[in-house]
């Protein structure tokens, strides 16, 4: 083993090579290439295949890093790829979009003194070649089982759950108020982190392997939820969080101040060849503005990353911390700044200007203040310091809350947390409805899509056991 690999100490770090900034502001397509074969078995041969690896331990899906990275160094590629499969519903998508520095990488030994093994992009070269190798096989459940469940929602979670559920042989349909199946990842993430190919071909290749599909199925809505618990064995909610946090202050109600999942969504609608008339009145398009997003999260580094390639005059970004206290990944961060966007660290805004449309931003300074009792700094206005940003688009990236999901489901025993998000049953993802259980950012709150995809999988696997413990008692009757 020692012969190829543990090459960290004479091999540096090398990551898939990075499209110059004034590329990238004029397109959306993924700013990173692809790992050349080569350097893809290099870089797995630096890892020192730790006894107590804390790459994995760090990863939500517990990944079999060291194994798929030594058979990656080997370049037994097909037995890489089944490996990381097996953990992993969509290796390649997080090999893309993991705030890796937070997660897997930001945790491998070697990142103190030499820089860490680049996980991420080898998982998702591996993946890759397994597609262009046609390596990747649909989903061949061993038996049929007669029983079906139901999921609302086709983002991350939801499409985990019916992977593994349909690889138990169960009739699975998945329903989805849009038109499209991916969730935050076809209409949220933007295609220069995720190009929307990738998400497409996933939506295939589950419908090839017996998945059905129901769009355009708003559930609450027009299709009322008693209908698919009704018609289903079982039903698994995961329906994300998507209510917009609002600011307030004067002038915040002005035109030109919009929500960032509106702008995300649209951008994402237009980029996908549909027709979009809030982009072309110029209503949800940067061309030509002067923009201010403000938030520090991921949805406001896409918000900013998007006016630039929509071709904003400006684009500044309002976070009330500071860099190192902001949620969203740094790493976006520098991105961000390589193509442009200015960030005003430690502000807030205090009024929007402006009569008939925004037309400016009125913020304050603020400084951080001492830690309250989960130890995150206060924020505190400076008197005195407020100034005024141009703008004539403002983006809202607050957050997400929970939508009412009792009231629109009609279901008024569904109980909820303090938060809002459903409350299950933390052993087998169950809500208080017997039979309904529910994955994803509609239990943990906004997260992660290696979150998402984890919960999906453990509540597909509970939903199984469920079902074959009925069975048992039924056959023992
Ligand atoms: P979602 O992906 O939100 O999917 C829920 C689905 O349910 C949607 O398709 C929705 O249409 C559908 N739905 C909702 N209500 C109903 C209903 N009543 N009837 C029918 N269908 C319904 N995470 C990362 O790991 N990396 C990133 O880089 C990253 N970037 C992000 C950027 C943005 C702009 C946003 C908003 C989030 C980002 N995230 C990122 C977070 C990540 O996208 C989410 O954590 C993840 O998608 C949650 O998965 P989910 O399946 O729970 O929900
Ligand atoms: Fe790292 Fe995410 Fe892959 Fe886990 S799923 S190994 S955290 S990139
Ligand atoms: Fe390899 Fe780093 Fe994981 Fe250790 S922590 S097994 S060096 S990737």
């Amino acid at each position: 083993m020692a012969e190829r690999m543990l090459k960290f100490i004479n091999l540096p770090q090398q990551t898939p090579e990075k499209r110059p900034a004034e590329a990238r502001r004029e397109d959306f397509r993924e700013i990173y290439a692809d790992f050349q074969p080569e350097a893809a078995t290099q870089q797995a041969s630096r890892c020192s295949q730790c006894g107590i690896p804390f790459c994995q331990v760090h990863c939500p899906l517990s990944n079999n890093i060291p194994d798929w990275l030594k058979l990656t160094a080997e370049g037994r590629l097909e037995e890489a790829y089944e490996l990381s499969s097996a953990t992993n519903t969509f290796p390649e998508i997080c090999g893309r979009i993991c705030p890796q520095d937070r997660l897997c990488e930001g945790n491998c030994v070697i990142e103190k003194g030499f820089d860490s093994i680049t996980i991420g992009a080898v998982e998702r070269y591996i993946t890759d070649t397994a597609f262009d190798n046609d390596w990747v096989k649909p989903i061949a459940p061993l038996a049929e089982r007669a029983q079906s469940v139901g999921i609302i929602g086709a983002g991350p979670a939801g499409l985990a759950a019916a992977e593994r559920l349909r690889a138990q042989g169960y009739q699975v349909t998945v329903y989805d108020r849009h038109d499209r199946v991916g969730g935050l990842l076809i209409y949220g993430i933007p295609g220069f982190k995720l190009e929307k190919e990738i998400v497409l071909r996933r939506w295939k290749w589950l419908e090839e392997g017996g998945v059905k599909f129901v769009l355009g199925a708003d559930i609450g809505g027009a299709t009322p939820f008693a209908e698919l618990r009704a018609k289903h064995d079982a039903v698994l909610i995961a329906t994300g969080v998507y209510k917009a946090r609002e600011i307030g202050g004067p002038g915040a109600g002005l035109p030109g101040i919009v929500k960032a999942l509106d702008y995300l969504i649209t951008s994402n609608r237009q980029g996908l060849g549909d027709a979009v008339p809030d982009y072309d009145s110029g209503l949800l398009n940067a061309a030509g503005k002067d923009v201010v997003v403000i938030g520090g999260g991921d949805t406001a580094m896409d918000c900013v990353r998007t006016a630039i390639r929509q071709g904003a005059k400006s684009v500044t970004c309002l976070y009330r911390r500071d860099r190192q206290n902001m949620p969203g990944s740094l790493r976006e961060v520098k991105n961000a700044e390589e193509e442009g966007v200015n960030f005003v660290w430690l502000s807030a805004p205090e009024a929007f200007l402006g009569d008939d449309k925004v037309t400016g931003v009125r913020a304050m300074r603020m400084h951080l203040g001492l830690p309250d009792a989960s130890g995150r700094q206060s924020v505190e206005p400076i008197e005195g310091s407020s100034f005024t940003v141009k703008a004539d688009l403002v983006i809202k990236a607050l957050g997400f809350d929970p939508e009412e999901l009792p009231g629109a489901f009609n279901e008024p025993e569904l109980k909820l947390t303090g938060w809002g998000t459903l409350k299950v049953n933390a052993r087998n993802f169950e809500t208080s409805l017997p039979g309904v259980f529910a994955a994803g950012d509609i239990v943990r709150g906004a997260s992660l899509v290696v979150w998402a995809i984890r919960d999906g999988r453990d509540a597909a696997a509970a939903i199984h056991r469920q079902f074959q413990a009925a069975q048992q008692s039924q056959a023992a009757e």
